[in-house]
């Protein structure tokens, strides 16, 4: 049977299946055995992180895609989740998160382009560190 036809919870029976199967072997026909573990291996980390993405909403995913963790789309992602609601200005957010100024820009203006999760328009500051009203980000209660 091919593996990807499996749901997640029978290829971890499998695994079970073929460790137990393995532990009884030796020689070449254990190291057939063991590539078939490998791939049963592959395959369930492949769905293990594909149903994590699912998850996952569609700016977020974007983000899991980035190289490492706490990098500057990551940082300001979570800077603005955690402040649900508030509009927090491209200064503001540089000054909380410790990211440039110039990748903030970058980084909201990429936010954005996920309207159902984030706003970002001339508003007032939820820092209150100008009267006036600034470019703001703000993430939306999804
Ligand atoms: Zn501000």
């Amino acid at each position: 049977m091919a593996l990807d036809t499996l749901t997640l919870k029978e290829l971890q029976q499998k695994r079970q299946s073929v460790k137990n199967h393995l532990a009884n072997i030796k020689g070449p026909e254990a190291e057939v055995v063991k590539t078939e573990l490998d791939d049963v291996e592959d395959m369930i980390r492949i769905r293990q992180d594909s149903s994590r993405l699912q998850r996952a909403t569609p700016a977020e995913a974007l983000l899991r895609t980035a190289p490492e963790n706490g990098n500057p789309p990551e940082k300001i992602y979570f800077f603005l989740k955690q402040n649900t609601g508030q509009a927090v200005c491209d200064d503001c957010v540089a000054r909380e998160t410790g990211v440039d100024l110039a990748t903030v820009n970058t980084i909201a203006g990429t936010l954005a382009l996920f309207p159902a999760e984030f706003r970002r328009m001339a508003m007032r500051c939820s820092r209150d560190c100008s009267h006036l009203e600034k470019v703001c980000t703000q993430a939306r209660q999804v």
